[in-house]
């Protein structure tokens, strides 16, 4: 059906390619991609050979009206490099833009790095706030980290090997010492999750930054004080209340 397709990928095993990714991949009328060398690496995989329409931060205000326009009678697939498109990647105003021109929008989930992170750390995922890339100038980055500090959930950033020490340094300068783990080249053949303090982490990482893709995973702020028996009343009195 006309419209568009929004295609998780793998970010590292092809393995992780689902069947369904593959299907809409090889059907597709046109692909926007963020790389046409990438994606023509994974097309080749499994056969493929679809038109592909760069699409990406320095040309998406150009290209997008031209894309919306063509969902009303193709079917268009946007990928990225890497995962699952619109998590720190193009893609939000593409699906925002489809849905206020009627288009249908489809989603074909898989690998994202942020949740594949969560998964290996060992840290609570019942909340967790997923923070992108934080700012890779100190005071910036402090400042985000200032304004995320109080938050009670699980932190997962992605980050880069060469800012790792200095990234985890100030996390523990901003958020106090928590535990947290490095996650490292997720799905490939040297995946690894480190574990530690953030300090520790840091310096371990001070003098040898590692190579490859990072997401770094925090816990949330230590365990609060056993809430008062007065907040236990007055929760059980407000729940009481809602009981039919
Ligand atoms: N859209 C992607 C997703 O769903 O995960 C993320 C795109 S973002 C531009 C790229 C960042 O994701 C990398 O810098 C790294 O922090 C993280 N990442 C991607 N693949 C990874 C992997 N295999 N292992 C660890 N981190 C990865």
């Amino acid at each position: 059906d006309p419209g568009l397709y929004i295609v998780a990928t793998p970010i590292g095993n092809l393995g992780d390619l689902s069947p369904r990714a593959a299907d809409i991949l090889t059907r597709a009328d046109v692909i926007a991609v963020e790389d046409s060398r990438v994606t023509a690496g994974l097309l080749r995989h499994i056969g493929a050979k679809r038109p592909m329409v760069p699409y990406h931060d320095h040309n998406a205000e150009g290209v997008r009206p031209g894309l919306i326009a063509r969902m009303a009678t193709e079917a268009v697939a946007l990928v990225s490099d890497a995962g699952t498109p619109l998590i720190s990647d193009p893609g939000y105003k593409l699906v925002r833009d489809a849905r206020a021109a009627g288009h249908l929008v489809v989603t074909i989930p898989g690998p994202c790095a942020a949740v594949a992170a969560l998964t290996l750390a060992g840290l609570p995922t019942d909340r967790f706030l997923f923070v992108g890339f934080l700012p890779s100038k100190e005071k910036a980055r402090g400042e985000a980290i200032a304004e995320i500090a109080g938050i009670r959930a699980t932190l997962v950033m992605y980050e880069s090997g060469p800012r790792l020490a200095a990234c985890l340094n100030a996390l523990a300068a901003g958020l106090g010492d928590r535990e947290a783990a490095v996650t490292r080249e997720i799905s490939k053949k040297f995946e690894e999750a480190v574990t530690g303090s953030l300090s520790m982490l840091a310096a371990r990482y001070a003098d040898a930054p590692p190579r490859g893709e990072i997401v770094v995973v925090v816990a949330p702020p230590g365990e609060a004080a056993p809430a008062s028996a007065a907040d236990g009343d007055a929760a059980l009195a407000e729940a009481l209340t809602r009981l039919p």
